[in-house]
Order: structure tokens, then C-alpha cells, then sequence
């Protein structure tokens, strides 16, 4: 994992994979000491740490050309507005999609899902219609739904997950009907890792007149993204996930549902003529984008997508791929740690259980080593109690990590059972 030190390295990469020690001095961050001990940061799913090129696209902007979009007639103004569109531009080749236009700027994934339960799904729900979500969902894929369906009198219906963490799409099939309007699913299970056959799904939610929205919130690090090929409605999706800024991500829909979508919040640069009268309305994406958009945090999500690619997702691939083989079997070894989920498919996320230690003390012993993991819910209630938790410890991989770290969390645990007595 580490460097071999192999010549005509570009962007972080080399021949047989991704130059981790190169990917690491991208991100300064990954310099600091918690508690004594060099950061292991093992919680990129929660957020990913951000790499300078990230950092500076946005401090450039901010510090050089800083001006708001589509009002201005002067230099800077028309300069940020180019900029602003060829961040959308940028997006757009990255999920695939066939024009920028279907492309709409949010202040992240939770965002994307409100706006489709709000705008696409509330106006078309009628008593007794159903959305149908899977166990595995985080509450952002969730709580949107139960809002709307509440409000219209329809009615949620749940995809199972089975004992190795993946749909149970036998189920899903029945489950599926003609009352079915949306179909709402993770494309990467959070706590997981489960990567979801979401072709197959597209297939089964269109095959009843339904709608998919994909949740790509914990997909976009990990795997390049068609959104054409993976056949969905929607996908939504956060930058901070994926390298990039806090505060924006997007939500990509297919034009005519966009087209038919009413806005969801109104204010300036979504309209066409205001009078008190009536008000008509932009077409997407500003339809969608009323006030100010996070200009600065554009740039930077369009830097977060340039720096993926230039390390290659076969690359990103093949690297977090040896590290979740390589993290699974050393935990499978200690006493007492059991492993939630073992999909066939999967990203670079574990999640596992001490016997007898709360998941806190057990990430409290791994901070006092400097390892930085998530215990807790995750944000997926429904899914601790399927599996008889009510929380976990989740260790989620990066670009950055690598199997040295793995000896600190290990160590960890150790601890940790030694100081508990699990
Ligand atoms: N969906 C999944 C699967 C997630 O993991 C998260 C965040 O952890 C979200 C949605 C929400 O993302 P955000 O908080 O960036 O809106």
C-alpha cells in the first residue's frame, strides 16, 4: 500500500496502484497528533479529510476572484459565473449525465433527497400510495419520505436486508407494486459498506411506473458513478464525502422530471418575472438554486472531482479493496469482535461489535491511541436493530489509509478488551 517508490508517478499514481505516501502529503491534515500518536483517521465515511488542491482551488477563488454569479455585469461577476458553470459542467461528467442542466447544486445529500420528497414525490402522492426504502437506509433516506408520506396518507414499505447485509430483493419484488410512486435506496450502505445492485432495482422500480432515487452519499469516493448506466431517476449526492467542501453536494435528475418538478423554496435566481400577481419560474437547475449558491464551495467540489480522477478509480479501487480484505481479517481474529455485514460487494467500510464493551469505550480507548472511527448509530436506527445493536464501531477506509494503520486499530481493540475485559 505504501510507495514503491516506481517512476512516472502523476497525481498519486503509480503502475501497480495508488502511491499512498504521495496521496498523503496531498493532505496536511493527516500531520497531526491526537494524543500523543500520529492521527489515524478512520472515519471518512462520517467525512473525508480534504486534500490541498481541494483547500487552494477554493482559497484562490475566495482570496483572488471572489464575486457573485448570474447578477453581475462586471469582469469578476461573468468570471465567477463561468466558473460556477463549469463546476456544474465538471459534475456532470463525473455521474454521467447527459447535460449539465439536470445537475442541481444543494447544500449536500440530505438536501437532494428533501428537494425530490418535496418537489417530485409530495405533489404526486395520493392515500394509499407507497414508497418503498430498504432497512439499510441512513435517516436522510428516510425521514424526507416519512414527512411526505404522512402529509399525503401513503404509506412506507421496507426492502429487508439479510443476514450478510445485502437487499433481499426476493422480497424487494413483492414488496414492489402498482401502489409503489417512489423507490429509494443507498447505493452504498453507510454502516455496511454494501454496494447495491441498483441496475436490477431500476429495472423492478420501472418495471410498476415508479421512480429510483439513489442515495450516493457513501458511492461517490469509492466508484465511478453513470448515473445513465445505473438506470435511476435521481442520485444525490455530498462533496465532503468525497474529498471535497462541507456545505454543497448535488442532486442529479433526469430532465423531464426536473422539468415537471415546482420549486421547492423560493427566493432570487430561480425566476423568470416577479410581480406581486405571479411569480414564473427559471427552468432547471436554477429552479432549484434560489439565493446565493455556495459559489466557493463549487470550486472546491469541482477540485475534489479532478483530484479523484487523477488517482483513478481502478487505482482507489484496488487499494481500499486490499485494505477492507485486510482490516476484515485481522478483526475476524480477536476475541470478542464480531463483524456486522459480509456482502459480496462491498467498499472500503467495517462495522463490528466488542462482546460486553459499549461502542463508545471502545472508540474512547482507540482516540487515547489517536484512531479516529465512528461509534455510534450511525444515523441508521432501523438497521442497528436488525442486526440487535444499538450501535457499532465503524472503521471507514480512504484514498489516504493504509495497512500500517490497520496495526494501531488492532492494537486498539486490544486495549480496549484488556481495559474492559470483553
Ligand atoms: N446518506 C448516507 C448513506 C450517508 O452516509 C449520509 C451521511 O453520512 C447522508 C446520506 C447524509 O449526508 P449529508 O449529511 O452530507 O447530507
Amino acid at each position: 500500500m505504501t510507495s514503491t517508490g516506481s517512476a512516472g508517478t502523476t497525481a498519486g499514481v503509480a503502475e501497480d496502484g495508488l502511491d499512498v505516501s504521495r496521496v498523503r502529503r496531498d493532505f496536511p491534515f493527516l500531520r497531526a497528533r491526537i494524543n500523543d500518536h500520529p492521527v489515524v483517521y478512520l472515519d471518512s465515511a462520517a467525512t473525508a479529510q480534504r486534500p490541498r488542491a481541494v483547500v487552494e482551488a477554493e482559497s484562490d477563488f475566495a482570496l483572488l476572484e471572489y464575486a457573485n454569479v448570474h447578477r453581475g455585469v462586471h469582469t469578476l461577476s461573468q468570471r465567477a459565473t463561468a466558473r460556477y458553470d463549469q463546476a456544474r459542467e465538471r459534475v456532470r461528467r463525473f455521474v454521467g449525465a447527459a447535460a449539465a442542466s439536470e445537475v442541481v447544486f444543494t447544500a449536500g445529500t440530505t438536501a437532494a433527497i428533501n428537494l425530490v420528497a418535496r418537489s417530485h414525490a409530495r405533489p404526486l402522492l395520493r392515500p394509499g400510495d407507497e414508497i418503498l426504502l430498504t432497512e439499510m437506509e441512513h435517516h436522510s433516506n428516510i425521514v424526507p419520505w416519512q414527512i411526505v408520506a404522512q402529509e399525503a396518507g401513503a404509506v412506507i414499505r421496507v426492502i429487508p436486508v439479510t443476514d450478510a447485509g445485502e437487499l433481499d430483493l426476493d422480497q424487494a419484488a413483492h414488496l414492489i407494486g402498482s401502489r409503489t410512486r417512489v423507490v429509494a435506496v443507498a447505493h452504498v450502505s453507510n454502516v455496511l459498506g454494501t454496494v447495491n445492485p441498483i441496475p436490477v432495482i431500476a429495472e423492478l422500480a420501472h418495471s410498476v411506473g415508479a421512480v429510483l432515487l439513489v442515495d450516493g452519499a457513501q458511492a461517490v469516493p469509492h466508484r465511478r458513478v453513470d448515473v445513465q448506466a445505473l438506470g435511476c431517476d435521481f442520485y444525490a449526492a455530498s462533496a465532503h464525502k468525497m474529498y471535497g467542501p462541507n456545505g454543497i453536494g448535488f442532486l442529479w435528475g433526469r430532465r423531464e422530471l426536473l422539468e415537471a418538478m415546482p420549486p421547492w423554496q423560493g427566493g432570487g435566481g430561480m425566476i423568470e418575472v416577479v410581480s406581486f400577481d405571479q411569480t414564473t419560474f427559471a427552468p432547471p437547475p436554477a429552479r432549484f438554486e434560489a439565493g446565493t449558491p455556495p459559489i466557493t464551495q463549487a470550486i472546491g467540489l469541482a477540485a475534489a472531482v479532478e483530484y479523484l480522477e487523477a488517482l483513478g478509480w481502478e487505482a482507489i479501487e484496488r487499494h481500499e479493496a486490499t485494505l477492507l480484505a485486510e482490516a476484515t481479517r485481522r478483526l475476524a481474529e480477536i476475541p470478542g469482535v464480531r463483524l456486522i455485514g459480509n456482502s459480496a460487494d462491498r467498499v472500503g467500510v467495517v462495522s463490528f461489535v466488542v462482546d460486553g464493551i459499549h461502542p463508545h469505550d471502545v472508540g474512547t480507548v482507540l482516540d487515547l491511541g489517536g484512531v479516529a472511527v465512528r461509534a455510534s448509530h450511525h444515523c441508521a436506527q432501523p438497521l442497528m436493530r436488525r442486526f440487535g445493536v444499538t450501535g457499532t464501531v465503524r472503521a471507514s477506509f480512504g484514498v489516504y489509509n493504509t495497512l500500517e494503520e490497520l496495526d494501531a486499530l488492532v492494537a486498539g481493540l486490544h486495549e480496549a478488551r484488556r481495559v474492559f475485559g470483553g
